[in-house]
């Protein structure tokens, strides 16, 4: 059974409880479009802590769309670095350069616009329109599937595409004139309140007078998610060249995944530590010692690498590699988590 009508109740019992328990978070203190898109972008897939302090330093940076558009890629990268998804980054980039090579270095407030630029989907085009530009244009995250699956008590895997269509359509037709503050309430209910990976707060609810789930008992069986597919294992080798204070890197291809980052040398598979040595001289280095090895682990959303490190000692920098210090490496490349991790032990290798 589903409960659509009692949705049109939905404002009258989200917007005073937000505009009393709201959080207050960097990107809340202004209706800045450029603020709001950054921010959408960097909380996809991203705690809400973490991102906080990435926001603040990409701003100093980067204050507006056409410092974001002329902006060296490295620097880009390299405020991202950490965050992960680093295609999020390269978009916000072109997006900016769209922005203000067509539209004059400012947001386009129609949402069919806000929807065609680069990185910019269904759920950020309705963030955008809604929040910075006051629009009844829904914004369908994770957060508000489950709000919306327990309040209707719609067993549809949220997963499917049509699911958010048809949570969209539903929401449509019951926002409010204060549809900015209505997104961000419908949002911070599902951060909060009706939160992931824990049992919903029903006690503190809003909306239980409406809530479906609440009332037949079921709302931690909700959201229903498709089984997980398997994760992709790839095994490689992964060297850090040292010598003296500078290691050894190189650039990713500019397509396909951490595209135009920088890493750390690598090969496909687990090679043993003779192995390791062989290839290092069939790039042309003179290695004095092989100083360690290091098993790491590192999971994107598809694939999983497993990985072997080798930490070895050069006579002299060579092969086809770029050499950098460890002080130039903090403050210049930005290299994946995937990579940073062997570097975590340098002080003690
Ligand atoms: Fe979620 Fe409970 Fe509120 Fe329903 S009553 S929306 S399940 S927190």
């Amino acid at each position: 059974m589903e409960n659509i009508e009692n949705l049109s109740r939905l404002p009258e019992l989200l917007l005073p409880w937000f505009y009393r328990e709201k959080r207050i978070l960097p990107w809340r203190s202004d209706r800045e479009p450029y603020h709001i898109w950054l921010s959408e972008i960097m909380l996809q897939q991203t705690r809400v802590e973490a991102v906080k302090g990435y926001y603040s330093r990409f701003l100093e940076k980067l204050p507006d769309v056409q410092a974001l558009a002329q902006a060296p890629d490295d620097l880009v990268h390299k405020l991202w670095e950490g965050l992960g998804y680093y295609t999020r980054a390269r978009n916000l980039k072109k997006a900016a350069q769209v922005i203000v090579s067509t539209y004059g270095g400012r947001l386009p407030r129609d949402y069919q616009k806000i929807r065609a630029l680069p990185g910019i989907g269904d759920y950020t085009a309705g963030a955008i329109a809604s929040i910075a530009f006051n629009q009844r244009e829904p914004a369908v995250d994770g957060n508000v599937m489950r709000v919306l699956s327990r309040l209707t008590c719609d067993e549809t895997p949220v997963d499917l595409p049509q699911a958010r269509k048809t949570a969209a359509e539903r929401l449509r037709v019951v926002y409010p004139p204060e549809a900015g503050d209505f997104t961000q309430a419908l949002m911070e209910l599902g951060a909060t309140v009706c939160g992931p990976n824990r049992k919903p707060d029903c006690g503190s609810c809003p909306c239980q007078d409406i809530c479906l789930a609440y009332q037949n008992g079921t709302a931690e069986a909700l959201p229903v998610r498709l089984p997980k597919k398997s994760r992709r294992q790839e095994e490689k080798t992964v060297f850090l060249f040292r010598y003296e204070d500078s290691i050894a890197l190189q650039k990713r291809q500019d397509t396909g995944l951490l595209a135009g980052l920088w890493e750390l040398p690598n090969v496909p598979g687990l090679l043993t530590p003779e192995q390791a040595l062989v290839w290092a001289k069939e790039k042309g280095l003179q290695c004095r010692d092989l100083l360690r090895k290091m098993e790491k682990t590192h999971i994107f959303t598809h694939i999983q690498w497993n990985m072997w490190g080798y930490v070895i000692a050069l006579r002299e920098p060579g092969g086809d590699f770029v050499w950098k210090t460890c002080q130039q490496l903090s403050q210049e490349a930005a290299l994946p988590t995937a990579f940073r991790i062997f570097l975590e032990e340098w002080d003690n290798v």
